[in-house]
C-alpha cells in the first residue's frame, strides 16, 4: 500500500541504535504536503557557503525554500535504480527534496525492489526524511530529507538483492558527512548480475575512492548469490571530501589478477574457470603475467564466479566478472569475464572501464575543481548518471564518443 510517510517522530532516536532502528516500525502517516513546485537549478557555490568544501557541512535541508524540489523521471535514459540511487546520495547532501515518478520504468520488474527500498529507508534514517510511496513496487517516491545524522548503520535487504548498490548509495553522504568513522553491515547479495560484484568493489572501486581522496576498507565474510542472499558486507568509511582527478590514458598491462571462487559448489568448478581464462588469454599470447587463485567463499547459498582484474602501468586495475548460474556452463562464465576485459584491451588509451565510469561520475562532481578521464565505452548508465546529477547540481559534465578508429571517449567534469 502507498500512503505518506514519515520517520516516525521526525528526529533522531539517540538511545536507540541504527540496528534498533532497522527493527523498529519506522514510518507514520501524517498530512499530504502542499503541492510541488516546479524544480529549479541549485548553483554549484551555493552548495559550499563558507568556501572550503572540506569544513562545511553541505547545507541542511531545512534552510532550503521548497521550490528547491527535484523532479526526476525514473523512465529516462537508462530508466533503471542508478536515477534513484544517484537521487538519494544527492538529495542527502544537498539537502534538497526530490520527486521521482516511473521509478525503474525499463525493468521487467518496475517500481521498488527490496534493494532499492532498503537504500529509501536507509538513507531516510540518516537524512531523518519524510518518504512519500517507500513500498515494494512504488513507482513514486517523495524524498524530503531533514537534519542529518550520519552513523553506523545494519542493513539486511532481506533477499539476495545487491549489497554494493545500496553501499554505494550511502557512501559519499557518510564520508562527506560524518565527523569520525563510520561502519556499515550489508546482508544480501554480494555477486549480482549487472552491478558491482566484491571482488570489483575490493580491486576496483576501492582503489578510485583511495585515489579520488575517500577511503575505505571492506571485507566479505560471507559471500551471497542468487537466490538465497545471506552475502555479508562490511564497510568502514572514513570522513572525506572528494578530489578531482585527471588521467587520459594508461600504461601497459603489467598484470591480469584473477579470482575463480566457488561457494558450496565441487572445486572444479574454479578449475574449470581457471583453465578456460587461461586458455584463451594465452591464446592471445598475454600468459606472462596471469596468475589466478582459486578461492572457496563461505556462503548460506551456492554460487561460482571468475574476477579478472587487469593491471595496467599508471592507472587504477579495472575488474570484470563472470557469473555462474543454474544451466551456465563454467566455461561461458570465464568467458564472460574474459570478453569484458578484452573489450577494455582494445580501446588503448581507456583509463576507465564501462562500469567504474558512472560510478566516479558522482564523486568528482561533488569535488573542488575539473576531473577528466578517457573511457574504453560510453554507456546509458553514464550518460544517465551525468542527467541525474545535472537536475541537482549546477555542474558542467561533458561525454565525448570513443571514435571508431580505436580512440577512447571522455568525460570532463567542471
Ligand atoms: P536492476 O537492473 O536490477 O533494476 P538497478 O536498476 O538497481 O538494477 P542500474 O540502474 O542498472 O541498477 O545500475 C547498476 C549499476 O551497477 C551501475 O552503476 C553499473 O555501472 C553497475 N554495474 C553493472 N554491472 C556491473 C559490473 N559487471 N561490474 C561493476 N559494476 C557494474
Amino acid at each position: 500500500m502507498e500512503g505518506r510517510l514519515r520517520w516516525s517522530n521526525g528526529r533522531a532516536m539517540p538511545e536507540a541504535t541504527p540496528e534498533d532502528r532497522f527493527a523498529r516500525k519506522r514510518w507514520a502517516s501524517h498530512a499530504p504536503h502542499d503541492a510541488i513546485p516546479p524544480p529549479v537549478r541549485v548553483s554549484w557555490n551555493a552548495l559550499w557557503k563558507h568556501g572550503q568544501p572540506g569544513d562545511v557541512p553541505l547545507v541542511p535541508a531545512s534552510t532550503y525554500p521548497s521550490e528547491r524540489f527535484v523532479d526526476l523521471d525514473g523512465s529516462h535514459g537508462e530508466g533503471g535504480g542508478q536515477i534513484l540511487r544517484t537521487a538519494l546520495s544527492l538529495s542527502l547532501l544537498t539537502g534538497r527534496p526530490f520527486r521521482m515518478t516511473s521509478i525503474r520504468a525499463n525493468r521487467d520488474q518496475p517500481g521498488l525492489r527490496p534493494q532499492h527500498l532498503k537504500a529509501v529507508e536507509a538513507a531516510a534514517i540518516l537524512g531523518q526524511a519524510e518518504v512519500t510511496g517507500a513500498a515494494a513496487g512504488s513507482r513514486e517516491l517523495v524524498f524530503r530529507p531533514g537534519a542529518y545524522s550520519p552513523s553506523d548503520l545494519t542493513i539486511d535487504i532481506g533477499t539476495a538483492g545487491s549489497t554494493s548498490l545500496v553501499l554505494q548509495t550511502l557512501h559519499l553522504p557518510l564520508a562527506m558527512r560524518a565527523e569520525s568513522a563510520v561502519r556499515v553491515v550489508l546482508t544480501g547479495g554480494t555477486f549480482n548480475p549487472k552491478a558491482p560484484a566484491h571482488p570489483f568493489l575490493e580491486h576496483t572501486w576501492r582503489a578510485y575512492l583511495a585515489a579520488l581522496g575517500l577511503p575505505i576498507a571492506l571485507a566479505m565474510p560471507a559471500a551471497g548469490f542468487y537466490p538465497r542472499g545471506g552475502g555479508r558486507l562490511e564497510a568502514w568509511i572514513e570522513p572525506a571530501m572528494p578530489k578531482a582527478w585527471v588521467q587520459t590514458g594508461r600504461g601497459s598491462l603489467r598484470r591480469i589478477l584473477g579470482i575463480a571462487g566457488v561457494a558450496n559448489l565441487r572445486d572444479d568448478i574454479a578449475g574449470r574457470l581457471r583453465d578456460r581464462a587461461l586458455r584463451r588469454l594465452r591464446l592471445l599470447g598475454l600468459t606472462a603475467n596471469v596468475e589466478i587463485e582459486a578461492v572457496r567463499w563461505p556462503s548460506p547459498g551456492q554460487g561460482a564466479a571468475l574476477s579478472l582484474i587487469a593491471e595496467h602501468e599508471g592507472a587504477i586495475p579495472a575488474t570484470f566478472v563472470g557469473l555462474g548460474q543454474r544451466g551456465k556452463s563454467s566455461e561461458d562464465v570465464a568467458d564472460e569475464a574474459v570478453d569484458q576485459l578484452l573489450a577494455f584491451e582494445a580501446v588503448d588509451q581507456a583509463a576507465v572501464d564501462p562500469h567504474s565510469a558512472d560510478q566516479i561520475l558522482l564523486p568528482l562532481a561533488l569535488a573542488e575543481g575539473r576531473s577528466i578521464y578517457t573511457v574504453s565505452q560510453t554507456t546509458d548508465h553514464l550518460r544517465t548518471n551525468a542527467a541525474t546529477i545535472g537536475a541537482f547540481l549546477d555542474r558542467p559534465i561533458m561525454i565525448e564518443e570513443p571514435s571508431t578508429e580505436g580512440q577512447p571517449g571522455r568525460v570532463m567534469v567542471g
